[in-house]
Formats: C-alpha cells, sequence, structure tokens
C-alpha cells in the first residue's frame, strides 16, 4: 500500500519506520527539504497550500492521511475525492479551531474548560467575568507548543494580553484555568470496521506549554474509564479511521477535556517500545483495513522529549533500558528535536532514573 503523509516531520518519519516493515511505500509532502522524513519515502517540496502539488501527491498513493494539522480542510475535501483522507476531514477541521472543539465536547458530554469566544478587546472584561481569574487567552487557531497562549492573572493584565494575540487571525478564546491534579492524555485507534482499541493513558508533564515528559500507564481506573468513554465517543461521532488522541486536565476526579488530536501523537511516542503495538502500526493498519493490534504494555514507560538541541547518545545510551529517538531536525530553541523512552519493570525504577534523564535530555525553550 502507498500511503500519502500530509507533513514530512517526526511523527511521518515515526510512521513510515513502523509502515515501511509491513511492506508499506510512503510518500509526504512537505513544505521543507530538510523535513525530518525525508530519508523513509518520497518527499514533494511544496507549501501546503499549493493545490497542484497536494493533487499530485495524492494521486501517486492509495490512501492520504496526515501528520500535521494545519491543512486547508476545503482542499482536503477536494482531495478526498479522489483518494480516501483517514482520519476524516472533519475531525482535523474542528481540531483546528479551539472553539469548535470545545462545542464537540459540550455536544458529546464530555466536561471541558470554561470558555469564551472573542473577537474584541470590549468583549474582555465581561469574558473574564464568566470565566474566572487566572485565565488563559489563546489564539483559536495556529497554536501549538505553547504558542499563541498569555496567562491573565489580574484584570490590570488583560490589555497586554490581548495586544499580544491581537493580530492572529481567526479570532481568540479565553478560558478558565484549572487547577489540575495531573495531566493525562488517551490515545485510541478505530478501524475501518469500527473496532477501537485504547492505550492506557499516559501521565503528562508540560513546562511552558511543550510536552517535557509522560509517564505511562496512568492507572486510576475510574478515570481510566471515563476517557476511555469520552474518547470512545469521539470516535463513533466522526466514524473515525486511526489514530486519536485527546489530552484531559484531571480535577477533583473528574476529566476535563482540553484538546484533541486527530493523529498520532507526542504523548503516545513510548508506545514504539513499550507496548505490543505501537500507535504508528496501528494507525497504519487501520489505514490499510487491516485488523488492530494489542495496546497492551510488555513494560512501564517513561518518555522525555528534547527540545531545542538533541542530548549526548553514549550518556543516554549507558542507561540501561533506554531508548533513543534522533527526528534529525535542526537545533532550535523550543524545538523537540527527539526523545528518550525509558523502560522499566515499575514506576518506583522509573522515578529512580527520572532526575538522571532529565538532567542529560536537553529542555532549550523559546523567547
Ligand atoms: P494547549 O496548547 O491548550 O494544550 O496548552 C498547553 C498546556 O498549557 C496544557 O497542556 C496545560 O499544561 C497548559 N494549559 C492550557 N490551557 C490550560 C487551562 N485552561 N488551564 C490550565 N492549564 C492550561
Amino acid at each position: 500500500m502507498r500511503v500519502g503523509v500530509i507533513g514530512g516531520g517526526q511523527l511521518g518519519r515515526m510512521l513510515a519506520l513502523a509502515g515501511l516493515p509491513l511492506g508499506m511505500d510512503f510518500h509526504f509532502i512537505d513544505p521543507s527539504p530538510e523535513a525530518p522524513a525525508r530519508e523513509l519515502g518520497h518527499l514533494i517540496v511544496a507549501p501546503f497550500d499549493d493545490r497542484a502539488a497536494m493533487f499530485d501527491f495524492a494521486q501517486a498513493v492509495d490512501v492520504v492521511t496526515y501528520e500535521f494539522e494545519n491543512v486547508s480542510a476545503p482542499l482536503l475535501r477536494e482531495v478526498q475525492v479522489a483518494r480516501p483522507v483517514m482520519p476524516s476531514t472533519d475531525a482535523l477541521e474542528t481540531s483546528q479551531d479551539r472553539l469548535s472543539e470545545k462545542r464537540l465536547f459540550q455536544s458529546l458530554g464530555i466536561p471541558t474548560t470554561r470558555y469564551v469566544a472573542l473577537d474584541h478587546e470590549a468583549e474582555l472584561s465581561r469574558a473574564i467575568e464568566q470565566t474566572g481569574l487566572p485565565a488563559i487567552l489563546k489564539t483559536r487557531r495556529l497554536g501549538y507548543d505553547g504558542r499563541g497562549q498569555v496567562p491573565i492573572y489580574e484584570p490590570g493584565d488583560a490589555g497586554a494580553a490581548f495586544q499580544t494575540l491581537a493580530n492572529a487571525p481567526g479570532g481568540l478564546i479565553l478560558e478558565g484555568r484549572v487547577v489540575f491534579e495531573r495531566e493525562i492524555s488517551m490515545v485510541a485507534c478505530r478501524d475501518q470496521t469500527g473496532a477501537v482499541v485504547f492505550y492506557p493513558p499516559g501521565e503528562n508533564v508540560h513546562q511552558g506549554g511543550i510536552l517535557r515528559s509522560s509517564y505511562a500507564p496512568f492507572r486510576e481506573s475510574p478515570l481510566v474509564r471515563q476517557a476511555e468513554s469520552h474518547v470512545g465517543r469521539i470516535l463513533e461521532h466522526f466514524d473515525y479511521i486511526g489514530v486519536l488522541a485527546v489530552e484531559f486536565f484531571v480535577e477533583d476526579g473528574i476529566l476535563i477535556a482540553n484538546e484533541m488530536a486527530p493523529r498520532v501523537h507526542n504523548s503516545g511516542h513510548w508506545t514504539i517500545e513499550a507496548s505490543v503495538t505501537s500507535q504508528f502500526e496501528n494507525h497504519l493498519r487501520a489505514l490499510a483495513g487491516l485488523p488492530l493490534g494489542r495496546t497492551d504494555m510488555r513494560q512501564e514507560a517513561l518518555l522525555v522529549n528534547a527540545v531545542g538541541r538533541m542530548p549526548d547518545a553514549s550518556a543516554v545510551l549507558a542507561c540501561p533500558d533506554v531508548h533513543l529517538h534522533d527526528y534529525r531536525k535542526a537545533p532550535r530553541p523550543g524545538r523537540k528535536v527527539g526523545h528518550v523512552t525509558a523502560l522499566a519493570d515499575s514506576r518506583e525504577s522509573l522515578e529512580e532514573l527520572a532526575p538522571r534523564l532529565f538532567e542529560m535530555v536537553p529542555f532549550e525553550r523559546h523567547g
């Protein structure tokens, strides 16, 4: 099967690394000739809004998927006429706008943060009355890794926060800040017959909005059941095919949905070594109409992202059962350039190793 992946970043690279053993061929479209997936398939270098290039790309494959979320949904709907696009463009379009994402969660009975959408500074003080403070002002579209977000602690911060984001296309959203006990995410996959598999949730730590680490499995069973029920409803809603990730805050024993990603997800990278079948392989199995693989974990896992630059490989790999992934990206502050996954038989062993890993694996933020 020829798989077309929109985006040639690390997610595309890891998809290909999972699909090549299954006999799949990969085609990527990405604006950068340096895209991390370049070595693993045929790369068309073109902007994502280059209609002609997108059609050339789609024509050469059997199925189109995406690892990058900011593709034009109308363009993707045109592509869909020529080739199947999975997961559905509707899921992608919903995830591109924090407002439609929150409305979806509400319509499916999934608790989400208090929020108000706004376009003008004059609307901000009323919005603050509704969300309370502290709050976070976010761009509705195109935010990632902490970009496009400004915290508001005092009413006096509001004007400056608005000005920072005022030029963002697509409007803003104010969210009440959740005082969460934990952040967890669930990765799930649905196949073409409607069968669903859930990975155990991971417990995530973000720094400055960027995922720093994820520990799995998160075991609190009432919350795991809640997550499965919420994620299952989203999958059914879209008649979804492939991997979906949903991030939640845990507050007072309740899950509050933060956002969803209709693709393989950073917080599921530990599935490569720790799970019977990785998120990447299951996504491809779903696309190909193959049976999904088991999602049980072989061992417990701690994922640590390398942000800004790579760690010293010999130091990291001197730790027993630690695996290194280098995305072959140029170093740059704030950029995810690789990750490590440590495996062990218990959480205690991982917690013992964690301080050493955090010291060895760089976290260099932008700005
Ligand atoms: P996001 O881009 O919305 O996933 O935000 C990145 C990270 O910022 C989240 O994983 C949280 O750690 C933090 N964050 C975002 N929104 C909120 C919120 N409403 N309340 C508390 N923390 C938040």
